[in-house]
């Protein structure tokens, strides 16, 4: 068990949010926008999807 995570590029600002409170690291700013490098990692506390004002984030369980 484990979580998709998913970054819409076009909502997406770059504020870099959801990389400052992702716990485990699960975010890596590429070309200004953020990439879930690390999904394996994610612990689905869906704390990135509570700062990102654009609701660039989807977490699903999978
Ligand atoms: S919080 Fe949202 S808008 Fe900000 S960098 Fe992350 S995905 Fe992009
Ligand atoms: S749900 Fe939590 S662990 Fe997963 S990417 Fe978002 S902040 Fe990181």
């Amino acid at each position: 068990m484990g979580y998709e995570v998913v970054v819409d590029k076009e909502k997406c600002e770059g504020c870099e949010e959801c990389i400052e409170v992702c716990p485990v690291d699960v975010y890596e700013m590429v070309d200004e926008k953020s990439e879930p490098v690390n999904a394996e990692e994610c612990l689905g506390c869906e704390s990135c999807i509570e700062v990102c004002e654009h609701e660039a984030i989807v977490i699903t369980e999978v």
